[in-house]
């Protein structure tokens, strides 16, 4: 057998990956399963973004791009940045690769070294631990309850900060919460960084178009531009234009740092793909109604499932701020017995249970490190929710 590295003994493949195979498996078994695991839009690619790669293709976009990615899609992200989020930045302090995961995982790679701490709320995107563990870093989980919104706080943030804190990651809006930071909440974070600037702040805002909150989005850098030597601000288009597969994600951040992230693509991709390039420049710098458009689609969705969810005595649930997730409480279902006399234990079990007898597939709250809980996505259509949701209440009432 092949004697594998350590970075890969060390990390687990993603959950939600394995949870979308075993719904996969269960098809393949002819089993009927409502699917709420994903974590894509369930909407095609706008045909207009389409139409911006193809004439890309034919004008002969067709080579490597500059390392750092095409003046275009930068320009398009300087603009963004700036309108949206009240961010200065320059062309050079931008960087693209592909997608926002892997400019996420190159900025650890190019700063973590063994020792480094790497604070991370939890819960958390599933792909954080990992990606600090492969990078030689240790994550440092901090519990970020209901009671505080499942958002950090300045005081918790200031405790848990140590010489060996390289970075903090702040996940707004959250996957897998749905919970987002106030302007408010954000100004007090960065008070606390700034006196601390060994430590970087990594925000992953890859939701923040699909937005339902009463407050403005808003981003740590803009609210702080103090924090200018500090954090590292990432988007993409994966989920806002229903691109995930097109892979483009980006970033700005202290010059340093981007010009360190640039030199380790230079050796590992180059530069990320010119044609989704092309048409990720297009989607930021064209009309945004679909975006609009989706975000309703997304409430609706949203609005239905918490109400259903709320209405099962053994679950609660807090109203998502942004995303297309909801992440129930199961706490009233832990303890009780299911129909064939198997004591539910933990959210694992709850979600086996689901998964077994109401043919409902979700994500279990251990893997975003905090429980009992479970993950469900409204990337699906109203009447996938709402059977869903039926399901789940026969199955509740089932307990006893
Ligand atoms: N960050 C979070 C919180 C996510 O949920 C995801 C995708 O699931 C990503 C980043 C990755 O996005 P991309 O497709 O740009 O790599």
């Amino acid at each position: 057998s092949i004697k594998l590295a350590d970075r890969v003994t060390s990390i687990r493949v993603s959950p939600s990956t394995a949870a979308a195979q075993k719904v996969r498996d269960l098809k393949a078994q002819g089993r009927e399963i409502l699917n709420l695991t994903v974590g894509e839009p369930d909407f095609d690619t706008p045909q207009s973004i389409k139409d911006a790669a193809i004439e890309a293709i034919n004008a002969g976009d067709t080579k490597y791009t500059s390392v750092n990615g095409t003046e275009a899609l930068r320009k398009a992200v300087q603009h963004d940045y700036k309108t949206r989020l009240n961010i200065d930045c320059e062309l050079n302090e931008i960087c693209v690769g592909g997608g926002a995961k892997q400019v996420l995982f190159v900025a650890l790679m190019a700063t973590v070294q063994e020792g480094d701490e790497v604070i991370i709320p939890a819960p958390y995107w599933v792909s954080y631990p990992d990606m600090v563990i492969a990078n030689g870093g240790t994550p440092v989980i901090v519990k970020c309850g209901e009671d505080v919104g499942f958002k950090l706080t300045p005081e918790v943030l200031e405790a848990s900060i140590t010489p060996a804190t390289k970075w903090v990651i702040l996940n707004s809006p959250s996957n897998p919460t749905g919970a987002a930071y106030t302007a408010a909440e954000l100004r007090a974070l960065g008070d606390v960084l700034v006196k601390h600037p060994h430590v970087l702040v990594m925000c992953d805002e890859i939701y923040d178009r699909i937005w339902y909150a009463d407050f403005d989005v808003c981003s740590i850098l803009g609210v702080c531009p103090e924090l200018k030597n500090q954090a590292l601000v990432s988007n993409g288009v994966s989920k806002s234009y229903a691109m995930t597969g097109w892979r483009i994600g980006y970033a700005v951040g202290p010059l340093e740092l981007v010009n360190a992230i640039n030199k380790l693509q230079s050796q590992m991709s180059s530069c990320p793909s010119s044609v989704s390039q092309a048409a990720a420049a297009y989607a930021l710098t064209a009309d945004q109604s679909g975006v609009d458009e989706a975000v309703e689609v997304y409430r609706a969705r949203r609005d239905r499932a918490h109400e259903l969810i709320n209405a099962i005595p053994e679950l609660t649930c807090t109203l998502p701020d942004g995303a297309f997730y909801l992440y129930p409480c199961c706490a009233g279902a832990i303890g009780k017995t299911t129909p064939e006399g198997k004591k539910i234990e933990n959210d694992l079990d709850f979600g086996l249970y689901l998964l077994d007898t109401a043919g409902v597939a979700s994500v279990h709250g251990g893997a975003y490190g905090l429980e009992p809980y479970f993950r469900i996505s409204t990337a699906t259509s109203m009447e996938e929710i709402e059977a869903a949701c039926a399901k789940i209440a026969e199955a509740c009432a089932a307990l006893s």
